[in-house]
């Protein structure tokens, strides 16, 4: 089973993700935590030279591109041999996100990107993805009380991040047999519960 978790900044991704960890764990289910972009060696290089100093180096196409590379690299190392193993895989980030950023808001043409996955992911594509959904506002707040390093986009406006949740919402909406939204402007506890219950559900647990 192959899980994915998308969503804003500040939606609440990687306490979800570790909360449905050790929901499925405690019930015996092995699994492999990931994250993109990053996920295996190769991967994280990637990802320190694409997110490093907050700064965007390269042009979206140049972005785009090694995305797919880092996921490349992330799938052949990480992902593959983890499902091979019998395991699940909960990755926080996968394709929905350079759909959102790099598509939507970096206006890279869906072609390009459906041709970049049909070679880069292929079959591997997961079979539930978690949208965890939230108003910009309050997504844009957690991000800033979190600190620490700042996300690449926090410092945009309102508006673009209102386009980031939009550009999932219709994924979710074109794939509804794949994804389900859930309300992450909940707290932790609620919203865990709920995708616990999406996964109990959908994956007929
Ligand atoms: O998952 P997290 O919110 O930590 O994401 C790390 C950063 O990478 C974020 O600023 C996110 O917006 C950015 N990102 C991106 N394009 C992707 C995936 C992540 O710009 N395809």
């Amino acid at each position: 089973r192959f899980i994915t978790f998308e969503g804003g900044e500040g939606a609440g991704k990687s306490t979800q993700i570790r909360r449905l960890a050790e929901s499925l764990r405690g019930r015996g289910i092995e699994l492999a935590m990931t994250r993109e972009p990053g996920g295996s060696p190769g991967a994280e290089a990637l990802r320190e030279v694409l997110l490093s100093g907050g700064a965007k180096p390269y042009g979206p196409f140049a972005e785009t591109v090694l995305f797919f590379a880092a996921r490349d690299d992330h799938l052949s190392q990480t992902i593959r041999p983890a499902l091979a193993r019998g395991q699940w895989v909960l990755c926080d980030r996968f394709v929905d996100s350079t759909r959102a950023y790099q598509g939507v808001l970096g206006n890279i043409a869906p072609e390009m990107i459906r041709t970049l996955e049909r070679v880069v992911v292929a079959d591997t594509r997961p079979d539930l993805t978690l949208i965890l959904d939230l108003p910009a506002v309050e997504g844009l707040k957690r991000a800033r009380a979190r600190g620490g390093a700042a996300d690449r986009f926090e410092s945009e406006g309102l508006a673009f991040h209102e386009r980031l949740r939009q550009a999932f919402l219709a994924i979710a909406e074109a794939e509804p047999a794949r994804c389900a939204v859930v309300d992450a402007a909940r707290d932790v506890e609620a919203v865990a519960g709920e995708v616990l219950r999406v996964v109990t559900e959908r994956l007929a647990l």
